[in-house]
């Protein structure tokens, strides 16, 4: 006789809590069935070690999952240690209870058992997709086999049934399908397997089950390609790896099987730049599997794309894109973490604000930086191929955050130089930094072509200073945050004084600007507004001017700013520098003394021209062309 029992009363307020609200997706109760189903064998597996009476060994062990669409059923069977009544009553009777979890407590950790339940009530989100549920348990050692069925909140009977060997069956009746949700698209063998590799690839026991297949008919024709020639089979498919890659000896694995497993698991076409395989033992105890690819994704700079690792925690997975994991300067690395130290929530679907979780993200950060660091001193090639793909999200870093984690990426940062045109690190530029060199010098522009050719780094590669060209929109502001590397102040080549000139040079510089206090007023008058100032230059070898900036905003950032039709317009203060050595200074000189308003027609040509040479707009382009035509 079957004997009605109700839950606690504090059961039902909670089991209908956490049917309705523990989970966000539903899928999740599988990962649960065969998370628990794993426990009990796990449990029998623990007891064969020292119990010959089990008769089993390890390969023996399985779970089977049997989905029936015509019944509507669903059912997930385990050969594991099973319940007996009380045992049913106990552990599924009381939310809360997790006889797996007095049972890790009670055996001293034994490393060839991993049991996963710990919160009690995993096995509640069976009513998120199912109106009934059907338990059929035979304990080990019991000859008796018992049910347990509920229908939800208002409680469940437990009877005596035929079960002939021990272990559970846990039997779905999966709910009708709504609108809104499909639960019938719990028996596609389809969704199923794609639920097990997701959430339980890793579980150690093979979870089985029957697969339609479709092979060609041994008696078909060659040329026949029709419906006729096929027949369907079934096959009994193990759908799980069971060995994570990264619980294995790292001296048993080649680099083809950490690759092939990267390309599978990341959809990339090409083997990654590097793997880096961690085993941490510690403060916290992890394993990790951290790839970094050779090729940024093709979404990689929108906002569609995700950073994160994924985490395991004893080969469950819990959250497949734990963001809090990577820093955003390494937003790029794909790869894992396994880990028993961190504390789950209940739903094992988010992490509590973990200390554990912090340390861990802390070594790995740790970890990708020392690699990057050893990639850049021992293989130049690989490192230059990451700059390319990845070399903008470093300087990001050192952007980001207001600069807060500058000095965690600083050393990784490369940027080409006047030297060779080469890439080089700022510890190479410094090292290289001529005797008397005050500054690390750069200049901002689009591609380095066009950089070379701006009028300001023309006498300073003369003088053999190399120059970093910053060809990135993030480039500048970068350096800007930066400040300064090995003690030297960055400066741009285009503000400023370059601390190049000796002292009579200054004194000349000094002199005649003095000599030619009125015409340097009047250029400026010519041009108002457009200029902050017009000045004797002493940044120019062949050119007759050139602009240069006084503020904080420097001419390219002008550009890059105002290239983003959010951003407010911003402006530099922009200085109209003239060569006193170029031929054209005589001729303003001999004109400022013959002819002001000529003199001011040509100082708005050499205005615009400079302009025109730094890639920036001119105001009034027609303007611009008449008087050159009139010149003409
Ligand atoms: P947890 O797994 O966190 O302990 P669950 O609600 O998932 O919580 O399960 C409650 C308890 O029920 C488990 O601790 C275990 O003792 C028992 N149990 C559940 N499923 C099975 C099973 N397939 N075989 C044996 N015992 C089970
Ligand atoms: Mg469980």
């Amino acid at each position: 006789m079957a004997q009605t029992k109700e839950f606690q009363a504090e059961s039902k307020r909670l089991l209908d809590m956490m049917i309705n609200s523990i989970y966000t997706h539903k899928e999740i109760f599988l990962r649960e069935l065969i998370s628990n189903a794993s426990d009990a064998i796990d449990k029998l597996y623990f007891r064969s070690l020292t119990d010959d009476s089990v008769g089993m060994n390890k390969g023996d062990f399985a779970i089977d999952i049997v989905a029936d669409k015509d019944t509507g059923t669903l059912k997930i069977c385990d050969n594991g240690i099973g319940m007996t009544t009380e045992e049913l009553e106990n552990n599924l009777g009381v939310i809360a209870n997790s006889g797996s979890f007095k049972f890790k407590n009670e055996n001293s950790k034994s490393d060839d058992v991993e049991i996963i339940g710990q919160f009690g009530v995993g096995f509640y989100s069976a009513f998120m997709v199912a109106k009934r549920v059907e338990v059929r348990s035979r304990a080990f050692g019991s000859d008796k086999a018992y049910a347990w069925i509920s229908e939800g909140v208002d409680g469940y009977t437990v009877e005596e049934c035929d079960k002939e060997k021990p272990g559970t069956e846990i039997i779905l009746t999966m709910k009708e399908d709504t609108e809104n949700e499909k639960y019938s698209e719990f028996l596609s063998d389809f969704r199923l397997a794609e639920l097990v590799k997701k959430y339980s690839d890793y579980i150690r026991y093979p979870i089985r089950m029957d697969r339609e297949k479709t092979r060609r008919k041994p008696d078909a024709k060659d040329d026949d390609y029709s419906d006729e020639a096929y027949e369907t089979y079934i096959e009994n498919e193990t759908l799980n790896s069971m060995v994570p890659l990264w619980r294995r000896n790292k001296n048993e694995l080649k680099a083809e099987d950490y690759n092939s497993f990267y390309k599978e698991k990341y959809y990339d076409y090409n083997d990654p730049l590097k793997y880096i395989h961690s085993k941490v033992e510690g403060t916290t105890t992890y394993d990790s599997l951290l790839f970094i690819p050779s090729q940024a994704p093709f979404n990689f700079y929108s906002k569609d794309y995700e950073k994160g690792l994924q985490l395991y925690s004893s080969g469950v997975l819990i959250m497949d894109k734990c963001a809090d994991l990577l820093p955003d300067y390494f937003s790029f690395v794909k790869g894992l973490v396994d880990s028993a130290d961190i504390s789950l929530n209940i739903s094992r679907e988010v992490l509590q604000h973990d200390y554990q979780l912090k340390l861990i993200a802390k070594s790995i950060e740790k970890t990708i930086k020392g690699e990057l660091s050893k990639m850049l001193k021992n293989h130049r090639e690989d490192y230059e191929k990451f700059w390319k793909a990845f070399g903008i999200q470093i300087k990001f870093g050192v952007y980001d955050n207001y600069g807060r984690d500058k000095d965690a990426v600083e050393d990784l940062i490369m940027f080409v130089s006047s030297a060779e045109k080469k890439l080089v690190t700022l510890d190479e530029y410094v090292s290289r930094m001529k005797e008397d060199q005050k500054y690390i010098y750069y200049c901002a522009g689009e591609t380095v072509e066009k950089i070379e050719s701006l009028p300001a780094t023309e006498l300073l590669r003369d003088k053999g200073y190399e120059i970093l060209y910053l060809t990135d929109n993030v480039d500048e502001f970068a350096v800007k945050v930066l400040m300064r590397h090995g003690g030297k102040e960055f400066r741009s080549v285009t503000e400023g004084d370059l601390g190049i000139d000796s002292e009579e040079q200054k004194e000349e510089t000094k002199k005649l600007t003095e000599d030619n206090k009125g015409l340097l007023e009047l250029m400026k008058e010519a041009l108002g507004d457009k200029i902050k100032e017009a000045k004797i230059s002493d940044r120019l070898k062949s050119h007759p001017v050139c602009l240069s900036s006084a503020g904080q905003i420097t001419l390219e950032m002008e550009k890059v700013l105002n290239q983003n039709p959010q951003n407010e317009r911003v402006k530099a203060d922009k200085v109209l520098e003239i060569n006193p050595n170029h031929r054209i200074f005589e001729i303003m000189k001999s004109l400022y003394d013959t002819d002001k308003e000529k003199f001011k027609d040509y100082t708005s040509i050499l205005y615009d021209e400079a302009l025109l040479i730094e890639g920036l707009p001119i105001d009034d382009p027609v303007g611009f062309a008449n008087r050159i035509c009139s010149i003409m």
